[in-house]
């Protein structure tokens, strides 16, 4: 197992998937050491078209997007490249906002567009050990709460 493979959760919403392909495709050298996750459509795509070995979650509507986000928040996403599209609504645009929530919360490398994504891979902390720091939540984990009294017994 390569010790230097990040974990990339591709998503693409249906207007951006072929700038998802195509920077997949022109990239695909630098790319082909990683291990891929997908929303469903997305990494069907992938799949198909260029071969990559992707684990598909559901489609992005029906929850594969929190899917994603879960396996941020279980550590086991190093990148997310996202290209949302800003000209449609979307039926699950609460997951969408989630997902990038989640992603600046425990401070993972995102990309929502061509340049930015392009701005990442050639980075060289995309090739080389980077160890993103570890937000510590201590102190939202032990804050004060104010309760009122309970009126039942225990
Ligand atoms: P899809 O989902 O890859 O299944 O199309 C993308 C999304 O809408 O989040």
């Amino acid at each position: 197992m390569n010790q230097l493979a990040k974990k990339i959760a591709l998503i693409a919403h249906d207007n951006k998937k072929q700038d998802l392909l195509d920077w997949c495709a022109y990239n695909q050298k630098s790319l082909q050491t990683h291990q891929f996750y997908a929303t469903g459509t997305t990494g069907q795509l992938l799949q198909d078209r260029l071969g990559f070995s992707v684990t598909c979650f559901q489609s992005g509507p029906l929850g594969g997007d929190q899917q994603i986000g879960a396996k941020i928040v279980e550590g086991e996403i190093d990148l997310l490249i996202f290209f949302w599209d800003p000209l449609e609504p979307m039926s699950h645009d609460p997951d969408i906002k989630a997902l990038l929530r989640l992603a600046v919360l425990w401070n993972i490398p995102s990309a929502c567009n061509v340049a930015t994504a392009d701005f990442l891979i050639s980075s060289p902390l995309f090739t080389g050990g980077y160890e993103r720091q570890q937000p510590d939540f201590t102190t939202y984990r032990q804050r004060a709460l104010k309760l009122k009294e309970s009126s039942h017994q225990a």
